[in-house]
């Protein structure tokens, strides 16, 4: 027995990404991610792996399901090195950094309810902005794509682009006394976006994979499609006389918003109207972006010569709370960008409250509604919500576009795959159930590999070989 993996966690679910890789004396793990949503308990539990022993960390990109419990880790007593792309340390640390806030409001409130109903007190938030900033000690190694790296002089690490968000990686292993290799494609990006770069197709030759299956099920509408979709929506809101709001997570998807703004604007299909990135987040998260042209796909990167790729006329910047609060007084032609983008917190509800009772503004999803959300419950057709304990109708105009993903669709996920020849063993992670099985039934039609596939289990272990 020379290499077990164990899941410990992305399995037959989306958050918590983490899997640990022994092979003989070295241990690494790849990925440490939050578990969210109703599995937000997860993550108090951390008896999948003894810490102590785990050398080395490797992160495929910054998301917080892939990052997000990195700080636990290190308070348990980790001392390896972690081991991620440039964008991927830079990005990390301001979603670190903004997690463990989002955790002390979060704490703050369930315990005044707490006190208020008599209930248990609740668990404490999992660490704090100290816990953080020590786990910062142990980005240790930036490694750029196509670069190979010998840990312990057995075992070579690879990066791949991945496509997906910047600096996101999928991670090719291979054990140099076996010569056997392990690939995990990470999450893998939609082709066609702008700003990353497409995906770049892992080696022919692999022996396992581990492959995430978030879009397994379907594919996306094209981009340009979406965008164009996305530009008559805020054009009829504009007509209307009306604010457009755009709930957005801060990161890759704010810059991709910005990003297409510009276009519309330098191709005189937008007016000049105010533009308005209310988040701190994402600005920190653009100012990343700003600093990494080296990451961009070569379109980004020919504009970037000339010119800002994320700088549009009329773009206001509103990192303090007051200048978030003046917004309020604009009525009409504003743009309001702001987090999250699914409405279960932060500055969108206050543009809500005031403007989502105006028949003549709109609301623009550009992203995923988990269920559970109030943004699900707006695109389901609720008449009105409750926000700060008032009840608003919902009046304003609602859209949906979907291309924006950041996840690569079925037809992509396949050409990755099938790009490796003749894998042994194909692990399915990162995804619910029922699109595992979709994605499986078409790996049995088309190539014949049912035999390959395992949709394994949180926390089961396997011994590769
Ligand atoms: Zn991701």
């Amino acid at each position: 027995m020379e290499a077990v993996l164990k899941f410990n966690g992305a399995a037959q679910e989306v958050t918590g990404s983490s899997f640990l890789l022994k092979i003989r004396n070295t241990s690494l793990l790849i990925d440490f991610g939050l578990f969210q949503g109703e599995d937000y308990e997860k993550n108090y539990l951390l008896t999948y792996c003894n810490v102590k022993e785990v050398s080395y960390l490797i992160l495929t990109h910054a998301h917080i399901d892939h990052c997000g419990r990195v700080p636990c880790l290190v308070k348990k007593g980790f001392k390896g090195k972690i081991i991620a792309t440039k964008p991927t340390f830079q990005i990390g640390k301001i979603m670190l950094l903004d997690a463990s806030k989002v955790m002390r409001e979060h704490y703050k409130t369930l315990y005044k309810k707490s006190v208020r109903k008599g209930l248990k007190p609740p668990l404490p938030p999992l660490y704090d902005e100290y816990d953080v900033l020590e786990s910062f000690n142990y980005f240790k190694i930036a490694l750029p794509y196509e670069v190979p790296l010998i840990l312990n002089k057995e075992i070579r690490v690879v990066f791949k682009d991945a496509g997906h968000i910047l600096g996101s990686a999928s991670v090719e292993i291979k054990d140099l006394k076996t010569k056997k290799k392990i690939v995990f494609s990470g999450d893998l990006g939609n082709k066609n976006k702008p700003i990353v770069r497409d995906f770049t197709l892992p080696e022919a030759s692999a022996d396992f994979v581990i492959i995430e299956t978030t879009y397994a099920d379907r594919n996306h509408k094209s981009f340009e499609e979406s965008k164009m979709e996305f530009l008559n929506a805020i054009l009829e809101t504009v007509k209307r006389g009306g604010n457009v709001l755009i709930p957005t997570f801060a990161l890759e998807r704010a810059q991709e918003i910005l990003f297409v703004l510009r276009e519309f604007f330098e191709a005189g299909l937008l007016p000049k109207v105010k533009i308005f990135l209310d988040s701190p987040l994402a600005i920190k998260a653009t100012k990343i972006f700003k600093d990494n042209p080296e990451f961009y796909d070569e379109e980004t990167y020919q504009i970037f010569l000339q010119k800002d790729p994320f700088e549009v006329p009329n773009l206001f910047l509103t990192e303090d709370i007051e200048e978030s609060k003046a917004i309020n007084h604009i009525k009409s032609e504003a743009i309001i960008i702001a987090g999250n983008g699914t409405l279960t917190g932060g500055r969108i509800l206050h543009h809500l409250k005031n403007n989502l009772w105006r028949e003549e503004c709109s609301l623009i999803f550009v992203g995923f509604q988990p269920k559970g959300t109030l943004g699900r419950k707006i695109i389901e057709g609720a008449s009105k919500i409750v926000l700060f304990g008032e009840e608003i109708p919902v009046r304003a105009q609602i859209y949906t576009i979907n291309g924006f993903s950041s996840h690569a669709g079925q037809s992509e996920l396949l050409e990755w795959l099938t790009s490796i020849e003749n894998p042994q063993k194909i692990f399915l992670v990162h995804g619910e159930p029922e699109k595992m099985e979709v994605f499986k039934n078409i790996l049995k039609e088309k190539n014949n590999w049912q035999d390959k596939i395992y949709i394994p289990s949180l926390g089961e272990e396997i011994v590769l070989y």
